[in-house]
């Protein structure tokens, strides 16, 4: 049996997650989904029913804080539940404090727990079962990844799956890591057998590495690929779901939450058409200042490399490449960017770049498609002009 983590969003499995699904589908013909929940999105209508062998949990208490927040369910992976938890079915459905220390597993009422279309895919792609993993409030990456060690040795599975998101990744890294196992990320195709046969991309998809992969339990991580299963195409069978409460108390959690941003609205760096980026030639933190302004006058999003945000310019969620945001932007305007690989990875799917450097030997200018030799603070008040000039000269 093979385990594939799904992550739902506003009703619907995320495509990447999509993808880790459709991986999981074509490599076993017996596949169970996992999900991962707060306390307070579990159902009222949970039911607890052991499972053969296995001994239920009796202590009812919740570890929930008084104080928490009743939105802090939206900062899991998953929002499966959260219109109908109420806090009396935290109260009552949260076995906490179990004495198990692999967890304990119950069933509970699907229809309140997989949104339809989120059920609908799953039973197209072949998933019959769904173990929800109950996490506390808040949950840090090491509970998240103490929790799938947990649900791996209590299922015994051939492999699992996840998406080859930043929160994939790092969820099966601290999994693996605490299952003494080994784990491929990014993979692009994986051939089942004995030893699974990878190709994976390394080098922030610069580099395609063959690899194989030989383990009593096999864990990978799926780049996003073909597009999953119709969930229309097939009638759908009810999903039974699973919950399974790990036992947490013993992980110490090097990271917490510690506040919410909210996603931003409008054009963001991901999906901006055009995106104005700064590196060091731009400078300071008040250098950046003309390029927000080239970038409201065309629509477009500020970007930056590492220097910017490790200099404090800029906030990290700006920064384009390896460890930023990847982008494909129609124009990306790279100002005082040298173009090093791990920044080149992050803008390289940029459909034209436009390379603005007093180096004409650094690899954004030789790579770029235009570009303009010279000082970014004489170049763009220069482009700023003449657009503005352009604007007013046709009203
Ligand atoms: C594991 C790892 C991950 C990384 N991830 C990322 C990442 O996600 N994103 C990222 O960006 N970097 C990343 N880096 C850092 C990366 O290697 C480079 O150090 C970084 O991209 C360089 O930033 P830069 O181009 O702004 O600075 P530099 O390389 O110093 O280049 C500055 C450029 O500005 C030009 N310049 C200087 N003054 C002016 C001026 N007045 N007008 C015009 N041009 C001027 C120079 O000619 C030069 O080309 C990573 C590094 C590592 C090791």
């Amino acid at each position: 049996m093979l385990l594939t983590v799904v992550q739902i969003e506003n009703g619907e499995i995320t495509p990447a997650s999509a993808a880790a699904l459709t991986a999981a589908h074509h490599l076993d013909d017996h596949v169970e989904a996992v999900t991962f929940t707060a306390p307070t999105e579990v159902p009222s209508s949970f039911t607890a029913t052991p499972q053969p062998g296995e001994t239920r949990a009796t202590d009812t208490a919740t570890d929930t804080p008084a104080d928490t927040p009743t939105d802090t369910a939206t900062d899991t992976a998953t929002d499966t539940a959260a219109d109908t938890a109420t806090a009396a079915a935290t109260a009552t459905a949260t076995p906490t404090g179990s004495a198990h220390a692999t967890g304990s597993a119950h069933a509970v009422d699907v229809s309140a727990v997989i949104p339809a279309e989120a059920a609908a895919l799953l039973t197209a792609s072949g998933v019959a079962t769904v173990h929800q993993v109950v996490l506390p409030a808040n949950p840090a990456p090491e509970h998240w990844g103490e929790a799938m060690a947990q649900l791996i040795r209590h299922l015994s599975p051939t492999g699992v799956l996840a998406e080859a998101t930043d929160r994939g990744n790092e969820l099966m890294a601290h999994a693996a890591a605490r299952s003494n196992l080994p784990l491929a990320t990014n993979c692009t195709t994986i051939i089942p057998g004995d030893t699974w046969q990878l190709t994976r991309t390394r080098g922030g998809g610069v580099l395609l590495e063959d690899a194989e992969l030989d383990a009593p339990v096999k864990l990978a991580t799926v780049a996003p690929g073909p597009s999953p299963a119709d969930a229309t195409a097939v009638a759908v069978v009810p999903v039974e779901v699973r919950a399974f409460t790990p036992e947490l108390d013993h992980v110490r959690a090097y990271a917490r939450f510690v506040e919410r941003t909210d996603v931003a609205t409008g054009v963001t760096l991901a999906s901006a058409r055009v995106v104005v980026s700064g590196g060091r030639g731009v400078g300071s933190a008040d250098g950046f200042a003309i390029l927000e302004r080239l970038a409201e006058l065309v629509g477009g999003a500020v970007g930056c490399s590492r220097v910017a945000t490790n200099n404090g310019w800029r906030p990290h969620s700006d920064q384009v490449g390896l460890t930023g945001t990847r982008i494909t932007p129609d124009l990306y305007i790279a100002c005082g960017i040298s173009g090093a690989t791990q920044h080149w990875v992050g803008c390289m799917d940029a459909k034209r770049i436009l390379a603005i450097n007093t180096d004409p030997e650094a690899p954004m200018v030789t790579r770029a498609a235009y570009a303009v030799i010279g000082d970014v603070h004489q170049v763009l008040p220069a482009v700023i002009e003449e657009i503005e000039r352009r604007r007013h000269s046709e009203t």
